[in-house]
């Protein structure tokens, strides 16, 4: 192990340190207790990361990201994408855009997204996370995710495709909760089949380059 892995992994440690210790949407008012998920979510050299929308209860009681049901579509997805059984908790790093569960929807249907504002108050920890993890693929999962990353668009316009922002490709997808019915559509679940597809692709470049050249790519 080189001393910049291990500098790089004692930073993502340090910086997990920090976000807990966050309430600045409790100071702000936009939550009566924040209780952030933290600590290492993955391994942290990781070749994928998911980004969702926030923490559910679930995740906050687990101390896990998408530790509800979202977290086994998320690993069938990986399976469709030639990742190994377990992929999830073992290979890939899991994020959101905020790290405080938001609570339930005032309407009482579900849970309340996140606000603008929150989501802003949070960035930095992402933009920091990223830049120590470095993954060569980054899984948008949901609206609010792609809307950060990519702008507002509609799912069936920019689901399937992929898109470059420094040296990640960023894989739009839908939020993975039984809650969405935009996946009923055939003609939606056929997207759904082609970002897999781009993302065993991505997959399989990335383990032939490390098969090819093993100690560089043990190095990130
Ligand atoms: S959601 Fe993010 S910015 Fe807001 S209190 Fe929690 S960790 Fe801090």
């Amino acid at each position: 192990m080189t001393s910049a892995f291990l500098s790089e992994r004692g930073a993502l440690e340090a910086l997990h340190a920090e976000i807990g210790e966050c309430r600045a949407c409790e100071l702000a008012g936009y939550l009566a207790c924040a209780r952030p998920v933290a600590g290492r979510q993955g391994p942290f050299n990781a070749g994928v990361m998911i980004i969702g929308q926030a923490p559910g209860r679930l995740t906050v009681a687990r101390g896990q990201m998408f530790g509800g049901p979202s977290g086994g579509a998320l690993e069938r997805w990986l399976l469709r994408a030639g990742f190994a059984p377990g992929a999830l908790r073992r290979e890939v790093y899991l994020s959101a855009l905020t790290r405080c569960d938001p609570g339930r929807s005032p309407a009482g249907k579900g849970d309340r997204k996140p606000t603008a504002a929150e989501v802003a108050l949070c960035r930095p920890w992402l933009e920091r996370e990223l830049a120590l993890v470095r993954p060569r693929v980054i899984l948008l999962v949901g609206g609010m995710a792609i809307e950060a990353f990519l702008g507002p668009a509609r799912l069936e316009d920019i689901v399937g495709r992929t898109f470059e922002r420094d040296d990640a490709t960023l894989i739009p997808m839908p939020h993975p909760s039984g809650v969405s019915r935009w996946l009923n559509d055939p003609a939606h679940a056929a997207l759904v089949t082609r970002a897999l597809e781009r993302l065993s692709a991505l997959r399989a470049a990335w383990e032939e380059a490390r098969a090819e050249a093993p100690d560089e790519a043990g190095a990130r």
